[in-house]
């Protein structure tokens, strides 16, 4: 598909209603609009469209920089949709003059709509999209706008391939500098932060730097694992690619919520007795797609089991999946789906539209844990996922995530498994109903974390959790670079640590 198609005059309700791959063309910042009328501001340097809040399509652009529904009511002074390192590099020495503070966006899928921030200037970096593949050093470079199923297309067309988010529209670069849990995490180098070689950064002197281990090595730290409050501007990320699989295969286990012992018991049985670690599991707790909205838990809750294998043959992928078609999940599940063969294009539409709700454009509201107890959290958080209050509401459970300590990046932990419940709904008058089903889960899931995936918190609802997505020496480090590359504040921090 053609991933360069402008954004054309869609309304937001009419792209909550598209499938995963279309929405990916629809989501690019608006590009042409009938209504456009000459830029009345602008910056000097800049070649990109500069829109004030004054203008007639301020509020159609606003609105378009976050994916989902929940729009922030934050309304920056200025949104600067930048086309070059130099547009980029004149916004910021413009923005440092007039005392603006700026904001990043680039995929715009952050769930705290972290891009929009209240006056200052918003830098939209989604334009600049390029990607160059080195297919001999196996290295991608790409630019901050490019989304995963653009890096996935690009790389496989070289043999290659990277541990790219689930969701074909996510942003590379907001999803690599705060973590990154990508396709095949467990054979690409876990945390996909950990895949980014080098980044040029424009920091707040307006200066472009290049962060690499050798070069400005704590700017480097700082890219690789900061996220949604990193001090500059990415213009480029240098990335390792690895080996594409010759054959992608999954085998899928549905069970009742009611059967959550089994189900658990099951998966740490397999693990246990044989190696699975280049698999991909993945559990979901969530309302079975056929069954109506509101139907009780116990005919509607499922676990949804899956577990991926990405490898060279499809004899290799069938093997690495035999010890679950072998175990209780297979014997004892209402409904099997086994060796079904993926193309990464089919991961992205059949999976993700059939079995996890997170890719519809909804109302969107997340947390999460890092833990080494996943069944425990699982159990502790069960009862409360029943009184889920929509039909997407669903629980993530990411395992085997084979995060590599790396004392060059400031993404902190090393655990095996992510648990994250998300609330997905439509209406702005259930917002509280859901906040408060999502926020009802930290209480329950705490005890278990080792610490918090910066990229997937919710912090509007307590800013002190970004915090806690780091450990306390990261997050001090993290404040003192600030401090040294940012000294008058420039860039803002996380969301309520401006
Ligand atoms: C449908 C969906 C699917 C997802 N799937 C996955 C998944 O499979 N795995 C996973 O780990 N996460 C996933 N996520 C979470 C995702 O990693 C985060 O939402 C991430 O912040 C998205 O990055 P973005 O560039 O699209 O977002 P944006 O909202 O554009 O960026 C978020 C913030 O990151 C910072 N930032 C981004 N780009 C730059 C830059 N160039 N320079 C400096 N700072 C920058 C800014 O502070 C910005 O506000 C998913 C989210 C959604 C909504």
């Amino acid at each position: 598909m053609n991933m360069h198609q402008p954004f054309r005059r869609r309304t937001l309700k009419q792209l909550a209603g598209m499938t995963a791959l279309g929405a990916v063309n629809a989501l690019r910042a608006p590009r042409v609009l009938a209504a456009d009328k000459p830029p009345r501001l602008s910056i000097p340097g800049v070649a990109g469209k500069v829109i004030q809040r004054q203008d007639a399509d301020y509020e159609i652009w606003r609105q378009a920089m976050v994916w989902h529904m929940s729009k922030p009511k934050r309304y920056p002074d200025l949104i600067v949709q930048a086309k070059s390192d130099q547009d980029v590099i004149a916004a910021v020495n413009h923005a440092a003059k007039g005392g603006l503070k700026v904001a990043i966006r680039s995929g715009g899928h952050n769930s705290n709509g972290s891009c929009l921030r209240d006056g200052g200037m918003a830098i939209d970096v989604s334009s600049m999209d390029q990607v160059r593949i080195d297919e001999a050093k196996r290295t991608a470079s790409i630019q901050p706008g490019v989304r995963s199923l653009e890096l996935i297309q690009a790389a496989r067309a070289k043999g290659l391939a990277f541990p790219v988010p689930h969701c074909p529209s996510v942003g590379l670069s907001g999803f690599t500098m705060g973590g990154g849990m990508g396709w095949n995490w467990p054979q690409f180098g876990g945390m996909a932060t950990h895949s980014i070689l080098g980044a040029d950064v424009v920091t707040a002197d307006g200066r472009m730097q290049r962060a690499t281990p050798t070069e400005n090595p704590d700017l480097y730290w700082a890219v690789r694992g900061s996220g949604p409050g990193f001090f500059g501007v990415v213009t480029r990320l240098d990335l390792q690619l690895y080996p594409a699989p010759k054959s992608i295969m999954a085998s899928s286990y549905i069970f009742p919520l009611a059967a959550l012992d089994t189900v658990t018991a099951a998966i740490e049985s397999v693990r246990k007795k044989h190696d699975v670690s280049r698999i991909e599991p993945i559990l979901v707790l969530m309302h079975h797609p056929e069954v109506p909205a509101d139907a009780p838990p116990e005919k509607s809750k499922i676990c949804f089991f899956t577990a991926f294998a990405f490898e060279d043959s499809e004899q290799k992928a069938r093997e690495a999946l035999l010890p679950f078609a072998q175990s209780e999940l297979a014997s004892k599940c209402l409904v099997k789906m086994e060796y079904q063969p993926f193309a990464y294009e089919g991961l992205y539409d059949r999976y993700f539209s059939l079995n996890d709700p997170a890719g519809r454009c909804a109302r969107y509201a997340v947390d999460n844990i890092f833990t080494n107890d996943a069944s425990k959290a699982l159990h502790a958080l069960a009862q409360h996922f029943r009184a889920a209050p929509t039909k997407d509401c669903h629980v993530l459970t990411a395992m085997n995530l084979r995060i590599r300590n790396q004392a060059d990046a400031c993404f902190s932990w090393v655990a095996d498994t992510f648990v994250g419940p998300y609330a997905i709904w439509d209406d702005e008058q259930d917002d509280a109903r859901n906040f408060a089903w999502l926020r009802g889960f930290l209480p329950l899931i705490d005890p278990f974390a080792i610490g918090h995936y910066v990229n997937e918190i919710d912090g509007r609802g307590d800013p002190d959790r970004y915090r806690q997505c780091f450990s306390e020496a990261n997050w001090q480090r993290l404040q003192q670079l600030r401090r040294q590359y940012d000294p008058k504040g420039v860039f803002h921090s996380y969301l309520g640590h401006s």
